[in-house]
């Protein structure tokens, strides 16, 4: 529900209405605590990026009002893993965890406005076309500082949630954030196939990096991790010559591309911070940790966030809110699986990246003893659907 006036205090304001500041406003309903989410946008612009969002995710968002059929994602069935110019390969299935699906693609723009639209119609107080400029924080409150095309208002809380990919992170003088540049960009593109796509998704490590076939609708979305230079050269690429350059790097995996669209350019780092959480203030999604996007696990590593969050929170007096002490129980709960997510996703491109020979030949040996290996792979998939519990 839109808020017409703003209020001069609420308990919890959360900063940022993308899907993870929106699971977490929804299931924070439940605990009747007094919130508020503002979004500096009135409504989610053009986005290129598609979304393989696990399983276990979907139920979440699912449970909280924010996933339906009206989504129309694309289930994915099978994740076939492979390195070019070796034998190494495997193939994770929905099957071998007894799951309907492993998880769905959906694009971003679409899951962000849904949750946007449902917090309108819903009764989650919203204030859109806010944007914070500025954090204050005291022992006992917070007040932020918003600017809208009417002018900048304040708001006092006992907690401030940033959901804001991580924007406002810079005010924050006793958070540390660490950056390491991956000197690489994601090449983005929807691409057509020959044949029906089947439900199956590809991560290919080629020699000059990786690239992942996200099922779209009857189309893959590409996700090709490259140098800034390859990328501005493959952007200006003939369609004719950016899919030969694909299904190279493909060989006989897939059966070929008709056509090419929406080719756009993302550049990529790891950003993580010393403490998720500091005085009055914690951090979630991509504001707490951005990813590479190598393994699809930004978002479904946000969601656990903003999850385990309205549950420490439903579980917290009013009066206690933003106080250390369940400040720091949130913090503990999530190090392991957000420790874990982030290294694998980080030695994935290390590892991948090197056109060692001896490494290769390993990588090689990797992939097939998953292959060979039920409960190697079984486990793998596992912590891809579900996170490390
Ligand atoms: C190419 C690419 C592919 C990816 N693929 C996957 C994938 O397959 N699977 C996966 O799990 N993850 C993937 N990710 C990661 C995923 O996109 C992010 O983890 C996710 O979008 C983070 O969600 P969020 O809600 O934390 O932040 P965001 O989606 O960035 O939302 C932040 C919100 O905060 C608002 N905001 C920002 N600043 C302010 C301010 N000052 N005041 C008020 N509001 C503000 C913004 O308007 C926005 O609505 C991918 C990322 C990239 C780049």
């Amino acid at each position: 529900m839109l808020v017409s006036n703003l209020p001069q205090h609420v308990d919890i304001v959360i900063v940022g209405g993308g899907p993870v500041g929106a699971l977490l406003a929804q299931r924070l309903l439940k605990s009747g605590h007094d919130a508020l989410l503002v979004d500096a946008k009135h409504s989610v612009g053009n986005d290129p990026r598609a979304l393989a969002i696990a399983y276990a995710s979907q139920q979440s968002l699912a449970a909280s009002g924010l996933w339906d059929e009206s989504l129309a994602a694309t289930p994915i069935e099978r994740v076939h893993v492979s390195q070019a110019g070796t034998l190494g390969r495997t193939e994770l299935n929905a099957a071998e965890l007894d799951l309907p699906m492993l998880g769905s693609v959906v694009k971003y723009q679409k899951l962000a406005q849904y949750a946007f639209d449902q917090m309108v119609a819903g009764d989650v107080r919203l204030a859109l076309g806010m944007k914070v400029t500025q954090i204050q924080r005291l022992a006992r409150f917070a007040q932020i500082t918003l600017e809208s095309d009417t002018g900048t208002q304040k708001i006092s809380c006992r907690l401030v949630i940033l959901a804001d990919g991580g924007h406002l992170i810079a005010q924050l003088t006793d958070i540390k954030q660490t950056v390491k540049s991956y000197a690489q960009h994601a090449v983005l593109a929807t691409l057509t196939p020959k044949q029906p796509h089947k439900g199956i998704a590809f991560e290919r490590f080629a020699d000059d990096g990786p690239l992942a076939l996200l099922p779209t609708g009857n189309d893959f979305t590409l996700v090709w991790t490259q140098t800034p230079e390859q990328a501005t050269a493959r952007l200006t690429l003939s369609d004719d010559g950016f899919i030969a350059e694909v299904e190279q790097r493909f060989a006989d995996r897939v059966s070929g591309f008709s056509a090419v669209t929406g080719r756009a350019s993302w550049p990529l780092a790891l950003k993580t911070l010393n403490s998720v959480v500091g005085q009055r203030v914690v951090l979630i999604g991509n504001a707490a940790q951005t990813l590479h996007p190598v393994a699809g696990q930004g978002l479904n590593l946000g969601l656990r966030d903003a999850a385990t969050l309205a549950d420490v929170l439903a579980a917290t007096p009013a009066r206690e809110l933003g106080e250390a002490a369940s400040l720091a129980r949130y913090a503990k709960l999530r190090a392991r699986d957000a420790g874990l997510v982030t290294a694998v996703t980080d030695s994935l491109i290390t590892l991948f990246d090197s056109s060692s020979l001896p490494l290769k030949h390993a990588r090689s040996l990797g992939l097939l003893a998953m292959d060979q290996c039920s409960w190697l792979r079984r486990g793998f998939a596992e912590r891809m659907v579900y996170g490390a519990r």
